[in-house]
């Protein structure tokens, strides 16, 4: 993970008075945990500050953190701020309504861990070897000399646990582990946060993962799970659309597995989740329908249906196998390099 100076983006908001946050569309708790984590440092610093949504959607898992009820849609928010802040989103329109606040704003600042440079704003820190942009966010706190209270390390801490899959994923590191521990030094309470966000499921987002489960088929020699939801499967359930946000995690626990695709209908268009076990890069496949994410963690959507999605993504799929026929367990590049062994073939050399 990089250090940064952030003596230019702190610079950025000297004299400025009103700053809008904001993070990205389907909002997940590291860009939420990271603008609530901000808009607390900042207001502490007297700045006037609103967090705000990328659209009106904001799942009720992350009620616990301090200032929840402050996020604003941005299509609400008229004001033109004197800076606006982009946490954990690499691009425009990632940010949703807020791409209209980006234009109306004096100065923009970005802050975020995924592919890209930022280059459209002011100025950006972007460092994809971070685990969760809430690490980078809880360093800018520091240098802008600003306390890390319990509410913002708890912010921070449901950004990091919620991006590295409770520290599961590849991008669990030493230096997510070690701001882990800072946070937890800080007030942050980890068992607290974990039964907020992982274990207040409803029966209905059970049942869903139930449901999904048996649908699960392998593809490409058991390389490949593939599951999928209607939006009958919600009506009869009576599950609501953050029910299904988790799904994905459920199904990439198959032994055996490469990539995870979880396919979910959503009026006229699919909305697909995939995930790389190893250091395929599952963003560019992503990418060339117009998704992106995470070289491990990535998203897209096709227009039209299940069987449509399922033909494109499976198409995509099959390119990557025949382009890339051997993956490696891993996809961090850092992990690798610190790992004492290296697997060629899943052999341990
Ligand atoms: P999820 O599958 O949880 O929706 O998304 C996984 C990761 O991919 C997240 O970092 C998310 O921001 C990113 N992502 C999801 N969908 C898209 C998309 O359509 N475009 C881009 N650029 N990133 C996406
Ligand atoms: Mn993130």
């Amino acid at each position: 993970m990089k250090k940064f100076d952030y003596s230019a983006g702190i610079d950025l908001l000297k004299g400025a008075q009103t700053i809008a946050v904001c993070g990205h569309v389907n909002p997940d708790g590291d860009c939420l945990g990271s603008a609530l984590a901000l808009t607390l440092a900042l207001r502490s610093c007297c700045y006037d500050v609103t967090p705000l949504l990328a659209t009106r959607e904001c799942p009720g898992l992350y009620d616990f953190l301090e200032g929840y009820s402050w996020f604003t849609p941005a299509c609400d928010y008229h004001e033109d701020p004197d800076v606006f802040i982009m946490v954990d989103v690499p691009s425009l329109p990632r940010t949703g309504d807020g791409a209209h606040v980006f234009d109306r704003a004096k100065k923009t600042l970005v802050i975020d861990h995924h592919q890209g440079d930022g280059s459209f704003a002011d100025v950006a820190y972007v460092d994809p070897t971070a685990a969760a942009a809430g690490m980078l966010v809880w360093d800018f706190i520091e240098q802008l000399g600003v306390a890390h209270t319990p509410e913002i390390a708890t912010c921070c801490y449901t950004a990091l646990v919620t991006d590295t899959g409770r520290f599961q994923f590849q991008n669990t590191d030493a230096p997510a582990l070690e701001a882990a521990a800072k946070m937890a030094c800080a007030g942050a309470n980890p068992s607290e946060i974990s039964r907020y966000v992982y274990q207040r499921r409803s029966l209905a987002a059970i049942q869903l993962n139930a449901l999904v489960m048996r649908r699960m088929e392998t593809l490409f020699d058991g390389k490949v799970v593939m599951s999928w939801v209607c939006e009958a499967d919600f009506n009869n359930l009576g599950a609501t659309k953050d029910d299904g946000d988790s799904l994905i995690d459920q199904i990439r626990q198959l032994d055996g597995i490469e990539v995870a695709v979880m396919l979910r209908e959503q009026g006229p268009i699919v909305r697909g989740s995939i995930r790389s076990k190893t250091d395929r890069d599952v963003s560019a496949i992503a990418a060339k329908i117009g998704g992106g994410g995470h070289k491990a963690a990535a998203g897209f959507t096709v227009k039209g249906g299940l069987d449509e999605a399922r033909r494109v993504i499976t198409k995509l799929l099959g390119e990557s196998f025949e382009a890339q026929p051997k993956a490696r367990p891993t996809t961090d590049a850092e992990v690798t390099e610190t790992t004492a062994f290296s697997m060629i073939d899943g052999v341990v050399q």
